[in-house]
């Protein structure tokens, strides 16, 4: 696996594949590499001929007061995780590698910037949407794949391909989960014996609810105010858990059918997030 840190090496490498016309996939990641991620790589790994993988921890999603400085970064072992798992390229760029300190453009995907997490985190989308662009810019991959873990984060991203024409096939990838139904997550490292215990109850919160609405409950007000409950009731202390559209993440509308439900909640000091996606009706 070749290891680079700088925009020119990397273009220096992509344009002898680019000249065997080789079909390039690209994995972003923030590093601390768990299953979730190496999912993604392995199945880039089944599309593309060569696969990228990055590890930046984007300042620019982190609000103030958030865990910047605090994530954790594993470096050794993930290129170790990268290597063994068969990824062609690691690109690892500083900081100063990706951000002009005069720079002026931010990517907005408005619709969904200020809603669910983006109303708790302000300008965490723009911070993601546009260090997503830049890297599509910067490596120009055929293809890039994306958890459904972070559901609203991979709906930005389709939605600003799309806006802006961006000639990258965007693949998405189910969520990986422990044994015990917690969504796999580098953040799950922050939490105590006791907190990892509970920590389960908010993919058992969401499958719950969801089972409500397969058996035909539509009064979506109760089901997440049930929910709310349940989590607090198990120590956490909930952000949002809401039944959405899964197309635009609006409300759900009764009678509507592809659906999501979105929760974020905190755990001591840990913030988690997780969700379900499902028809609600055969169609
Ligand atoms: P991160 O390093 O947290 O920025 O995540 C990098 C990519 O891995 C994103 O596309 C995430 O949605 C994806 N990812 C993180 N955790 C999981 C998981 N448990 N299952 C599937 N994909 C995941």
């Amino acid at each position: 696996m070749q290891i680079v840190s700088t925009i020119a090496g990397l273009r220096r490498i992509l344009s002898e594949w680019r000249a065997q016309q080789l079909r390039i996939g690209f994995v972003p990641t923030m590093g601390n590499l768990h299953d979730g991620h190496l999912r993604l790589m392995s199945v880039a790994k089944g599309d593309a001929d060569r696969v990228i993988a990055s590890i930046f921890v984007n300042p620019t999603q982190f609000g103030v007061g958030e865990d910047f400085s605090a994530y954790p970064r594993t470096e050794q072992d993930d290129q170790q995780k990268l290597m063994a798992i068969g990824v062609d390229l690691l690109f690892m760029p500083e900081v100063i590698e990706m951000y002009l300190a005069n720079r002026h453009t931010i990517i907005s995907v408005n619709a969904l910037a200020n809603i669910h997490c983006g109303l708790s985190r302000p300008g965490h989308f723009d911070g993601v949407a546009t260090v997503v662009n830049k890297f599509f810019n910067i490596v120009q991959p055929d293809v890039a794949f994306f958890g459904q873990k972070d559901y609203q984060q991979l709906l930005v991203i389709e939605t600003m391909v799309r806006d802006l024409n961006i000639p990258v096939d965007i693949k998405s990838v189910p969520i990986v989960r422990e044994i015990d139904g917690l969504a796999m997550s580098s953040r799950n490292g922050y939490l105590s014996v006791e907190e990892r215990k509970c920590a389960p109850m908010l993919y058992q919160a969401l499958s719950r609810a969801k089972d409500e609405i397969m058996w035909g409950n539509q009064n979506f007000e109760i089901i997440e105010n049930d929910a709310k409950e349940l989590l607090k009731n198990n120590g956490f202390l909930p952000d949002y858990f809401t039944i959405c559209n899964g197309e635009n993440l609006q409300p759900a509308q009764i009678g509507q059918h592809d659906l999501v439900i979105l929760a974020a909640a905190k755990l001591g000091r840990t913030r988690l997030i997780d969700n379900i996606h499902f028809i609600s009706k055969k169609q």
